[in-house]
């Protein structure tokens, strides 16, 4: 299978080239958007791994210029970490994944693998646990078939829930999923969005919140989704 690294950092393309070609990939790098269109064009590759950031035109040109031609060719954009309008950006002009920067390698090879495995299908563009669906390229969430109003970022936490679900996540991975920080600001805000996503969320009101609420809380650890086995919905 072929890959089409799309990147004006040596050392990064480098670093990508060489552990595809490891895995037993066949790579070519390109540093400018244009040659990225005109090799993609031209069917050079199997899958494009796309960086944003290019010397000539950005990452969300190059895709949008692929897509108007070529709808098939899979394409998983290398973006920055916690950037959350990028990566809708990106899904919208037709990403099929995206690959927040810095990334481990295994990571970004077993992304490059799913997506070469999988035909295209816009079901990739939705997250569901039990009855509640994201659909990622219109930005909505419904819950018992029924659309639950979330704010950008509201849907950003609620998204990294599910993608996590079961797995306890403290404030801090959250922080830096959600947000991008690397650090505790010191502030509540997770705990407050949180609040948000319960507020529109649980929709059977009961007084303690905490034991039946989608996200629970761990006591000492953070937050959890809850498993859809164990949603009881
Ligand atoms: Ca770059």
């Amino acid at each position: 299978m072929r890959v089409l690294v799309v990147e004006d950092e040596s050392r990064v393309a480098s670093f990508i080239a060489k552990g595809l070609d490891g895995a037993g990939f066949v790579t070519e790098v390109v540093g400018t958007g244009a040659e990225a269109v005109r090799r993609t064009l031209e069917g050079a590759a199997d899958l494009v791994l796309l960086d944003v950031g290019l010397p000539d035109i950005d990452g969300f040109t190059v895709l949008a210029e692929i897509r108007t031609v070529d709808q098939a060719t899979p394409v998983i954009m290398l973006t920055a970490r916690g950037d959350v309008s990028s990566r809708v950006r990106g899904l919208e002009l037709g990403a099929d994944d995206y690959l927040p920067k810095p990334f481990d390698f295994e990571e970004l090879l077993a992304r490059v693998r799913a997506r070469l495995r999988q035909p295209r299908q816009p079901e990739s563009f939705l997250l569901r646990s039990g009855d509640l669906e994201l659909d990622l390229r219109s930005r909505r969430a419904r819950r018992a078939e029924l659309q639950v109003d979330l704010t950008s970022r509201e849907f950003a936490l609620l998204e990294f829930f599910l993608r996590h679900e079961g797995q306890v996540l403290s404030r801090v991975q959250i922080l830096n999923g959600v947000w991008g920080y690397d650090f505790d600001p010191g502030s509540n805000v997770v705990d407050v969005y949180v609040g948000y996503l319960r507020s529109k969320l649980d929709t059977g009101s009961t007084p303690d919140v905490a034991a039946t609420s989608l996200i629970e809380t761990v006591r000492g650890g953070g937050y959890r989704l809850r498993e859809h086995s164990a949603s009881g919905l």
